[in-house]
């Protein structure tokens, strides 16, 4: 017999090797099972990019069989890790979202759907889904709750810990998207939701400026809430604002001295636009342009500014419009005094009580508590949901734990007088708990503030940031070292800020008496007449306010019973001043 040439053993061989590779083929096509187990081989062997297209025919496969969405989600799962290193983000994060809507996922381990929303957090960052992207690591915040706000969360055990440091750890995308993003994805969306998103992102952003490795993540997270909030807003809004006290330091802490200076210079003309050119709230902006001025060394212009703040000062409190809002101011209790000289009664309880949280002040206890609740105390005449306390609070919190790097909250605002009377019993009149109807809290204008989840100190950076700034946002520190407006021996409470509003505390900060907050309260009608009247005292010159009554009287109409009432305030006043020490009562 004739041997077969080579040719066509070689032929045969051929022929055999494609009809099995055919065969594979089909079979990998039309049997579920072939295409999953080549799908879990190549997985397995860790050729993830090959892998992915036998997984996404086998999972057609199964749908095609009817297979439910829980029964698929291992499968998508799984594919979704090939497709991540194919980089179809997108496509990953899709995988991802059905599995983990799915009913599978109530089924697992705390920690491993964490594990995968995580996943999914940054397959859509990746995929420049920033918004979804956002959403998610939100909401991590949020449940992390005090684990976010400790810096060496990560070294806890807990599912908090676990979240802030998942958190933490997606910096590194939200650097990379931020960076080469156009910055255009919170054009898209109703304004609602544009909003709703930039809040997220000014949460979150907060979050990566208190981390060590976070100012770049910060910076592109803030500045794009910023600019929705700008384009949204305006500029001379307060939530507008309250970015630019976060971001202002931020961008001075990375250098970037330039955008820095644009930022303060485009809140001073929103606010100039917004407020008029002699408003006392200009005095923060110019304020901050002079330390950039300062840090650059152009110190002409930073004196020129400073000059130019004392013009507006005094502008503003020669301005009739101001002598009105005290009036207001006054009969709303804003600039009440509150001591053991001038107490409140039982029955004292104001009316516009609000949650501070609403007003995104960072708060230590629960949101519903009446401790978390401050007066609204909004300005006249001003969008009540933007010119108020809490939202001036928020504001300088948010300046004063950007410069500070300490973690700023409040820990205490509103007490009845009933709950004071309570507290009071309870520690007696040692420590720091001032009897019922002398407390500043009743008031509602009042905020104990915490620093790392104590009260604060005069030692904390916060508080010398607070000693700078507070008074430029309304508030004034009630009770300084020395004072004796509190029963006990140690009155002074340097956590304890007081809302006066804006030009009120400029006013004490400028022409007050030093370190007599009280005092000058009890006074106001007297100090506001001499601003008005641009007869400012040089220093070492005599308190005509507190020191010389028939210049007082003299102006005072009597048959109006506020005025009166005045009159007897500023009497009590001049004898808070003028009493000898030992003829205080303490205990
Ligand atoms: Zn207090």
């Amino acid at each position: 017999m004739r041997l077969r040439s080579p040719v066509f053993l070689s032929g045969a061989f051929l022929v055999l090797a494609v009809a099995h590779a055919a065969y594979f083929n089909v079979a990998v096509r039309t049997d579920p099972d072939a295409a999953l187990s080549r799908f879990d081989a190549l997985m397995d062997i860790d050729a993830q990019s090959r892998a992915s297209s036998h997984g996404e025919r086998a999972l057609a496969m199964q749908i095609a069989k009817g297979a439910n969405e829980s029964e698929l989600a291992p499968l998508k799962v799984k594919l979704s890790m090939a497709q991540l290193s194919k980089k179809r983000y997108a496509r990953a994060a899709t995988l991802l979202e059905d599995a983990l809507s799915s009913s599978w996922a109530t089924g697992l381990d705390e920690r491993e759907r964490i594990r995968l929303e995580d996943q999914m957090g940054r397959a859509h960052i990746l995929s420049n889904n920033i918004e979804e992207a956002v959403a998610i690591y939100a909401s991590f915040l949020e449940l992390a709750g005090d684990a976010a706000a400790k810096i060496d969360a990560e070294n806890e055990n807990t599912l908090a810990a676990y979240y802030a440091d998942r958190v933490d750890a997606a910096s590194i995308e939200f650097i990379e998207a931020l960076n080469h993003a156009s910055h255009d994805f919170l054009k898209t969306g109703n304004r609602e939701s544009q909003l709703a998103t930039a809040n997220q992102m000014a949460d979150l952003g907060g979050f990566y400026a208190m981390r060590d490795n976070g100012a770049y993540a910060a910076a592109g997270l803030l500045a794009t809430a910023y600019e929705t909030r700008r384009n949204l807003l305006g500029g001379e809004h307060q939530e507008t604002v309250q970015l630019t006290l976060i971001l202002g330091p931020l961008y001075s802490r990375m250098g970037r001295i330039e955008d820095t200076e644009k930022l303060y210079l485009d809140a001073f003309h929103a606010q100039e636009d917004a407020k008029g050119s002699n408003s006392p709230e200009l005095s923060l902006y110019i304020k901050l342009l002079a330390g950039v001025y300062e840090q650059q060394g152009r110190m002409t212009e930073a004196q020129a500014l400073f000059e130019h703040m004392r013009k507006v000062f005094r502008d503003a409190f020669g301005d009739q419009r101001y002598t009105v809002n005290q009036r207001r101011d006054r009969r709303a209790d804003i600039n009440r005094p509150v001591s053991q000289q001038f107490t409140l009664s039982p029955s004292y309880a104001p009316s516009d009580l609000v949650s501070a949280a609403a007003y995104t002040v960072p708060i230590s206890k629960a949101p519903s508590l009446d401790e978390m609740k401050l007066r609204l105390a909004a300005d006249q005449g001003a969008d009540p949901r933007e010119a108020n306390m809490p939202a001036r609070l928020a504001q300088l919190i948010s300046l004063c734990r950007s410069e500070s790097h300490e973690n700023i909250s409040l820990r205490s605002g509103y007490r009845s007088y009933r709950t004071q009377e309570v507290v009071h019993e309870r520690n007696g009149n040692r420590g720091t708990v001032t009897p019922p109807g002398m407390s500043e809290h009743q008031t509602g204008l009042a905020a104990d503030i915490n620093i790392n989840g104590r009260f604060m100190r005069q030692s904390d950076r916060a508080f010398q940031c607070f000693e700078e700034n507070a008074f430029r946002f309304g508030f004034i520190l009630s009770y300084p070292l020395g004072n004796d407006y509190l029963p006990g021996s140690d009155t002074y409470e340097p956590w304890h800020w007081r809302y006066v509003g804006v030009q009120t505390a400029q006013l004490y900060r400028e022409a007050g008496p030093h370190n007599k907050p009280q005092e000058f309260l009890a006074a106001l009608p007297c100090y506001e007449e001499r601003a008005a009247s641009g007869a400012f005292p040089t220093a070492g010159e005599e308190d005509i306010c507190l020191a010389a009554p028939e210049v007082i009287t003299a102006s005072v109409d009597a048959k109006d019973p506020e005025e009166a009432l005045e009159t007897s305030k500023l009497d009590t006043a001049r004898i808070l001043n003028t009493a000898p020490t030992s003829a205080r009562s303490r205990q």
